[in-house]
């Protein structure tokens, strides 16, 4: 059964977008609905256009059709500059830093198209207190780990309504990303609203209120991690068909050894997708 709180209405909604990368259609009418408060998680496995579909929400592809309204709006057309001051704000795959510049020198590039809001640069010092005493740093000299935090704190001090997070485990060790999601439940007790891609489904599955998969640019599976099967997932993840997914379902739990099973749940045991 849903969680969700829908009376006061969706924060964003993407209906049947079509989006062509040249010749190429990555996305074939998705559909999704954020409400306030969620963290909304999209999975799916390499280029299942997870990344276009949080790129062109925040205005950096246009769609061939469908539209994207946000807090009631329309912001179909609208220049991502003027979604990022509206609240629509994005951490991108590989965290583009400016690498010669310092961690705080970047977090102050966040602020050029801030809303008025809670965070500051002392308030992500706050967040991650390792932070202050290197803000001098350039952080081309900082960890895969330290600059995807500097990311994130780049794109709070914008004081974003809709934060959209794509992979930011790509690349990082369990344990340092297990520390960067740590700041979750903060972020979002400051009033924002979380729209997540993640090819860790574990890692997806232990944060999210809702989730959608995505195979090949379009939708496989959606729900609230409670209504959905692991079986499930897997099917939609790798696309099996009727066959396939009898296969699948036919080794209940599935066999924890199995390859695929490795590559889709790292680390995923019954207790921990409990969380
Ligand atoms: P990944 O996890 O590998 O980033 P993804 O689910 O985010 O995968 P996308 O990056 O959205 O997938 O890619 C969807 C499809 O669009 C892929 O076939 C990809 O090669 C293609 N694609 C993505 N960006 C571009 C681009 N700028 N130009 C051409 N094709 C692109």
């Amino acid at each position: 059964m849903s969680t969700r709180d829908e009376s006061g209405g969706p924060l964003l909604e993407v209906r049947d977008l079509v989006v062509h990368h040249g010749q190429l259609r990555a996305l074939s009418g998705i559909s999704l609905t954020v409400y306030p408060g969620e963290v909304y998680a999209l999975i799916g496995a390499n280029g299942a256009g997870k990344s276009t579909l949080l790129r062109t929400i925040a205005g950096l592809h246009h769609p061939t059709s469908g539209s994207i309204s946000y807090d009631g709006k329309d912001v179909t057309g609208l220049r991502p500059e003027k979604r990022a001051t509206a609240g629509i704000v994005m951490v991108p795959e590989g965290r583009r830093l400016f690498p010669s510049l310092t961690l705080e020198e970047n977090l102050k590039v966040g602020g050029s198209f801030a809303r008025k809001g809670p965070w500051t640069i002392e308030r992500v010092y706050d967040l991650f207190p390792w932070m202050k005493e290197r803000r001098g740093q350039k952080t081309a000299q900082m960890s895969g780990g330290e600059q995807q935090s500097v990311a994130i704190g780049r794109a709070l001090v914008a004081n974003p309504r809709v934060l959209l997070l794509d992979e930011l485990s790509l690349g990082l060790a369990p344990v340092i990303v297990q520390r960067i999601y740590a700041m979750l439940p903060q972020v979002l007790e400051s009033g924002i609203t979380v729209l997540l891609v993640e090819q860790d489904v574990s890692q997806a599955l232990r944060v999210a209120t809702h989730l959608q998969c995505l195979l090949e640019g379009h939708t496989t599976l959606e729900g609230t991690p409670d209504e959905v099967t692991r079986e499930q997932v897997e099917a939609a993840y790798f696309g099996a068909g009727p066959a396939a997914q009898a296969e699948v379902s036919s080794s209940t739990p599935p066999d924890p050894d199995g390859q695929r099973s490795n590559a889709l749940w790292p680390g995923l045991t019954p207790s921990s997708r409990a969380c």
